[in-house]
């Protein structure tokens, strides 16, 4: 199968979540996620284009996957770009999966899911993660510019929790841009309808990094040392040292727990504060 294939390829050792594939309708991304990791690994990633007869292909693959199975779309991109208001292949893609036995985890930060919200009640299994990072609008902006904004986000969220089950991911936490405002965050995310919340830390990659030192170089000195001085080099990305790291993620935790919701923390190695998997799954 060339557009269904299995998530996490490299089988990282961090990764704890479930066995599942992967989906998108679109290669590379359009929200401009200054932090974004899928950015060093697929080309031309910030120009983002719909995969040729994508519609034709998913109908002969996806008699072949397994029932009951996790497919998770779209988690190097996003189903919701702006590219999809032109070519609905996201919404083509629903009509064909309804049919099917399958669990569908949909990954976004934008609110065209809202176009779809039918379509999505209309299938059999569905979780929908939504990403969060601040609720600041201007620094949303800055991070994650094509994105839509957090107060749509969360509207997003309140509408389709009345429908399926909404997890979110405040993610990545970035010392210190948007860890001042954990507690305001999960809060948020609480009102507007998810069952859990999962984070995991910025991590390191040079393209990313670039990026980031250039539109917060306010930070850049500071980041240089905790990443690059006293970080951790874990597979590919570079990590926050590991008690600044665990302390993150624990006062999320705790927000989360205070607020009656699930937590998880994501490729930490850090799986003993979980109280449901790591991606949502646990809702299916
Ligand atoms: S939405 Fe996801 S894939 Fe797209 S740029 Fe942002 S982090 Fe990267």
């Amino acid at each position: 199968m060339s557009l269904i294939t299995p998530f996490d390829p490299w089988k990282g050792k961090l990764c704890t979540c479930p066995q599942k594939h992967s989906l998108s309708a679109y290669a590379g991304c359009g929200h401009g996620c200054l932090y974004c990791y899928a950015s060093s690994y697929i080309i031309k990633f910030f120009s983002p284009r719909p995969k040729k007869d994508f519609l034709d292909l998913l109908k002969k693959e996806i008699p072949k996957v397994p029932k009951g199975s996790i497919i998770t779309i779209s988690n190097s991109s996003d189903p919701y770009l702006p590219l999809e208001k032109k070519y609905k292949l996201t919404q083509g893609m629903l009509e064909i999966l309804k049919d099917y036995d399958l669990k569908l985890l949909f990954v976004t930060r934008s609110v065209l899911i809202l176009r779809d919200i039918d379509r999505i009640k209309e299938c059999r299994n569905v979780v929908v993660s939504f990403t969060l990072t601040t609720l600041k609008k201007e620094l949303a902006k800055k991070l994650e510019p094509a994105a839509s904004s957090p107060h749509q986000r969360l509207k997003a969220m309140q509408a389709l929790s009345k429908h399926v089950p909404v997890v979110c991911r405040f993610d990545p936490l970035i010392y210190p841009l948007n860890t001042e405002e954990i507690t305001e965050v999960v809060g948020a995310i609480k009102e507007a309808g998810a069952k859990q919340v999962i984070t995991s830390t910025y991590k390191v990659k040079p393209d990313n990094f670039k990026r980031m030192t250039k539109a917060f170089s306010e930070y850049k000195e500071l980041w240089e040392d905790l990443y690059l001085k006293q970080g951790e080099k874990l597979g590919q990305y570079i990590y926050l040292p590991k008690n600044l790291r665990k302390e993150l993620i624990e006062k999320v935790k705790q927000a989360a727990l205070n607020k009656g919701l699930d937590f998880s923390s994501c490729r930490e190695g850090l799986q003993e504060l979980n109280t449901k998997n790591c991606d949502g799954s646990s809702f299916f």
